[in-house]
């Protein structure tokens, strides 16, 4: 008997004429990943992409986790495969099934097809596998408005499939189908979130990180690199770009308004940010800012920030709460990481009372006070580059 995987799309099938270009994108994800899994094949029919593993070293079970994590599908399931022909289902439900009954107390069985030549009628087919499943004595009963499993039989074009019901996807859009974008990627809870959750919507992701060496340790910049490789679980590669902050924080401190300290600060790593992105071919930033969150983010210190970039800035998490925040984080993986307890540039000089309703005319006016273009091409040679990724690459 043969096992398989089966992943169902999600909100692909609603794109119209460009729908083949997100199912080869979906595939060529799928297959990329499923060469670290051994040899398996790929393809993709009646909005379902067929996962099939073509020897007994293929290691199916990883296959499995890793599919659960591409973006979108809806919905992902071991399936065994039977002939088109009703005996020959019935053996496999028997040998597939039956095992998973142990203990159950009750089931129902739903039948598609969709290969309308097929003899028998969805309901007659669902007829014939309840029946052979209940003759294998395991106590389960039939309940079709409760069950405790239900098994499904498709009948589709070039075989029949069973399961016991599938697991949700990852959902969302495939990797690239939406373009790329720059994450600015601290080692908090907050940026790896913004960041899954923008290439959950089709966006390839690269990040820009900020240190402060000395002040900030080489630790804290492993950090991030570890947060970085639990995000290619999702996005499958990510170039991280590291600037050293060090110089203009200096700068700064020596020669600005303590109060506005952060704000200048952030403008700097926005322009950083924006410049890398547009080498990189980067159609937007994303941060992991939330409305009212600490002094840096409220409506007005948020203008400021935005005002430094003239280029598209999401911010997912804007309207969460940082409870819902960390839910996410703790979902996909990120939290324990982030929680390390090591410094960010943004917490070294501190100001003592920042400023939450900032001017900007007074924070270009401050901004005046340091050489603005001579710090940043400063920074921007600082830079050193990573790409961490979640396979090998050919
Ligand atoms: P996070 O949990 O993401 O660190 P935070 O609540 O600590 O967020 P801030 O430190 O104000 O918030 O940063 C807001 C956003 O600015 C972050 O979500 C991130 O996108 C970006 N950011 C902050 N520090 C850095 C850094 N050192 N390198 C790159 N981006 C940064
Ligand atoms: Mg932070």
């Amino acid at each position: 008997m043969k096992e398989i995987i089966l992943c169902k799309y999600g909100e692909i099938v609603l794109k119209g004429a460009n729908k083949s270009s997100f199912e080869s994108q979906l595939t060529k994800e799928l297959r990329r990943r499923a060469w670290q899994f051994g040899a398996f094949t790929v393809r993709h029919a009646q909005s379902t992409v067929y996962i099939e593993p073509l020897n007994d070293e293929a290691d199916i079970d990883g296959m499995y986790e890793s599919a659960r994590d591409v973006f979108g599908i809806v919905g992902v399931t071991r399936a065994a495969v039977a002939e088109k022909d009703m005996d020959d289902i019935c053996r496999v439900a028997k040998e597939y099934l039956a095992e998973k009954l142990d203990g159950v107390p009750s089931f129902r069985v739903d039948a598609k097809r969709s290969d309308k030549s097929f003899p028998l009628s969805s309901p007659e087919i669902a007829a014939r596998v309840g029946g052979a499943l209940l003759s294998c004595g395991k106590g389960a009963k039939v309940d079709l408005h409760n069950p405790a499993l239900h098994i499904r039989v498709e009948v589709r074009e070039s075989a029949a499939y069973l399961h016991a019901g599938q697991e949700r996807g990852a959902g969302g859009l495939p990797r690239g189908s939406a373009g790329k974008a720059m994450l600015l990627l601290s080692g908090g809870i907050d940026s790896p979130v913004a960041g899954y959750m923008m290439a959950k919507r089709g966006l390839e992701m690269e990040a820009v990180h900020f240190e402060s060496y000395p002040y900030t340790s080489e630790r804290a910049k492993e950090k991030v690199f570890s947060l970085g490789d639990i995000l290619c679980r999702y996005t499958s590669r990510l170039p991280i770009h590291v600037f050293s902050l060090t110089h203009i924080q200096e700068e700064l401190v020596k020669k600005c308004d303590e109060d506005y300290f952060t704000l200048l600060l952030r403008h700097f790593m926005m322009r950083l940010a924006e410049r890398c992105a547009r080498e990189r071919k980067c159609g937007a930033l994303v941060t992991g800012e939330s409305l009212g969150q600490v002094a840096s983010q409220t409506l007005e210190a948020l203008t400021v920030t935005e005002a430094a970039v003239s280029i598209p800035l999401f911010r997912p998490c804007i309207g969460m709460d940082k409870t819902e925040i960390i839910d996410i984080a703790r979902k996909i993986g990120t939290f324990e990481t982030s929680i390390l307890p090591y410094e960010d540039c943004c917490t070294v000089f501190t100001p003592r009372h920042p400023r939450t309703r900032p001017a900007l005319d007074k924070v270009w006016a401050e901004l005046a006070k340091v050489d603005v273009d001579a710090l940043l091409d400063e920074a921007w040679n600082s830079r050193e580059t990573v790409t961490r990724t979640l396979y090998e690459e050919k």
